[in-house]
């Protein structure tokens, strides 16, 4: 016993006092055990976390994101430790921290003279290019790697679709389903069809049980506390000091179970379906515990298909694909829209929109129901679902035309799942078509009937969703005209959109000045609303 301690003893004061050759700097959201780095403990090597202020105040963030983010950080920290790996993490109240990357990265390698430094390509363009700027000024030999995370290279939908105008998801999505395999019969798609989005359009009106609650409950009273007692501008709100979002592996890998059991039954048929009742439906809420890389996009994909195997009977095909498209198609092909349109992607508003988002967004305080209620559950959550982002703030946003940065300040701040690489193909392409079509092959905007065809929101709005104007007349319905009456030099060539031209010009003249008058008014006077 006596001879083990000795030997335990020798071994951790070799190891203490072992010169550190690489300082490898890990980011908040590369939290991927599995990373190559990890297989091996090596004495030699000091990993590098730290929570600063760039990171906290670059936008106004959630709460709820600050805080899972530290916690995340946190944990996987302690789990690292626990290995063995040397780890130095800087709180954002240690007196040693400069509150940059930067700087604190100079303060480390110059207490480590013997070091080089290295770093995972991050995912963001602003980071990339400081990293760039580090390697270059810090007189230090340093080397980026891989962060083994996502399906595809960063340059992949650059060169799968170099020469052509538009990037189409579908011929994107096709071309990984065959790379990949998955739910391939040879060449051919699974059940005849690549895509179900036909059978994906149910509105939620209480057919089946939705899923019952997932209960994670972190306690982060000391978190709170630091960041509060720090002064960092956050917004939002935090249930009874509980987070219920996954930190670690085993929370993350409860709700991809959960999700497996309850939602994928009914994902692709409610995937588009709004309602009050419940703020998740049947969605997996897996996009931090992914955008984090807690866990890998493949482990969800052969989890969730796996499951759908073994269930045939209660899980179609329709249901499953539904899925598989979001993440093997829709997160990889946005990355890569990032990557092939980065930096000027971030300036682009072809439609030359100037308005400021009305002071509501951040209290939810407007009659109009369908937005109070998403933007209220997002102030609650960090959380939408897609077509409560696509459809309900986004599509209010681009028809009353609303400044493409001020939009995406929002949804970079108030979603839990937000980094710029995923946030801004979304907001700025999907939802703003501030990129003229680049990646959606028309806007995606609607007047009151879609939201009344998936949702419910209508039936409890002060408003009427089947009038055009007047002063209760719902403001989708002129600001949808007026937004294609206002646009017709760039839009009324889309063959997609003739039909609403087509409709517009047959309208009386009394009927379009009433919609446009409307339309004006509410521009005027979105504060009111
Ligand atoms: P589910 O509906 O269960 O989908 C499963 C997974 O598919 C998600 O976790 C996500 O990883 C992936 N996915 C689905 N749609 C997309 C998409 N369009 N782009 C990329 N991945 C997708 N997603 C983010 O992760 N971060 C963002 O900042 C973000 N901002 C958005 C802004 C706007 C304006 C819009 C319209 C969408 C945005 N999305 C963003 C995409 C999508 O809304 C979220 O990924 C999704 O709502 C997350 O919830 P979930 O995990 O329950 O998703």
């Amino acid at each position: 016993m006596q001879k083990t301690l000795k030997k335990i003893s020798e071994l951790y004061w070799r190891y203490y006092w072992m010169v550190i050759k690489e300082v490898r700097l890990i980011l908040g959201d590369q939290l991927y055990v599995r990373h190559s780095w990890f297989e091996k403990v090596n004495p030699e090597v000091l990993y590098l976390m730290m929570e600063v202020r760039s990171e906290t105040d670059y936008v106004s963030h959630h709460i709820q994101k600050v805080i899972a983010f530290f916690a995340a950080m946190r944990a996987f920290s302690a789990h690292l430790s626990a290995k063995g790996h040397r780890i130095l993490y800087l709180g954002l109240d240690d007196p040693r921290n400069q509150q940059s990357f930067g700087e604190n990265l100079k303060w480390v390698l110059e207490e480590n003279p013997e070091a080089a430094w290295a770093y995972q390509s991050p995912d963001e363009y602003r980071l990339d290019q400081l990293f760039l700027e580090l390697s270059s000024q810090l007189g230090v030999s340093s080397r980026s790697v891989d962060s083994e995370h996502f399906l595809c290279e960063r340059e992949a939908v650059k060169d799968f679709f170099v020469g052509k105008k538009q990037y189409l998801l579908e011929s994107f999505y096709r071309h990984l389903r065959k790379q990949t395999g998955l739910l391939m019969q040879g060449s051919k798609p699974l059940g005849g069809k690549w895509n179900f989005d036909a059978e994906n359009r149910q509105k939620y009106d209480g057919q089946v049980p939705l899923p019952p609650t997932v209960k994670l409950a972190n306690q982060v009273d000391e978190l709170l506390e630091m960041v509060r007692n720090a002064g960092v501008q956050t917004i939002g709100s935090i249930d009874n000091n509980q987070l219920e979002w996954p930190i670690d592996r085993v929370q993350s890998l409860k709700l991809l179970e959960h999700f497996c059991k309850y939602g994928l039954p009914h994902f692709g048929s409610y995937q588009d379906a709004m309602t009050e009742d419940d703020p998740f439906l049947f969605h997996s809420r897996l996009s931090f515990a992914l955008n984090v890389k807690i866990l890998h996009p493949r482990e969800v994909l052969n989890r969730v298909v796996q499951e759908w195997e073994d269930r045939p009977d209660q899980i179609s095909l329709a249901q499953v694909e539904g899925f598989v498209r979001q993440i093997l198609g829709w997160r990889e092909y946005i990355r890569g829209i990032y990557w092939a349109e980065m930096p000027a992607y971030s300036e682009s508003n072809e439609l030359g929109h100037k308005l400021s988002l009305p002071s509501w967004f951040w209290n939810a305080k407007t009659r109009m129901r369908c937005l109070s209620q998403s933007i209220e559950q997002s102030l609650e959550y960090a959380y939408a679902h897609h077509i409560q982002r696509l459809m309900v703030t986004g599509n209010f946003a681009l028809l009353a035309g609303i400044a493409p940065a001020e939009v995406d300040r929002w949804y970079l701040g108030i979603y839990i799942d937000a980094i710029e690489w995923v946030e801004l193909p979304n907001t700025r392409g999907m939802s703003q078509f501030a990129d003229g079509g680049l990646l959606a092959t028309k806007p995606y905007v609607s007047s009151a009937n879609y939201l009344r065809k998936m949702g419910h929101y209508c039936e409890k709005c002060p408003y009427d969703a089947k009038s055009r104007h007047g002063m209760l007349a719902c403001p989708f319905n002129s600001l949808y005209w007026d937004f294609h009456d206002r646009h017709r030099e760039k839009l009324s060539r889309n063959p997609r959109i003739g039909m609403v031209y087509r409709t517009w010009d047959k309208m009386n003249s009394d009927e379009r000045a009433a919609i446009r008058k409307r339309a004006v008014w509410i521009k005027e006077h979105l504060e009111e609303l």
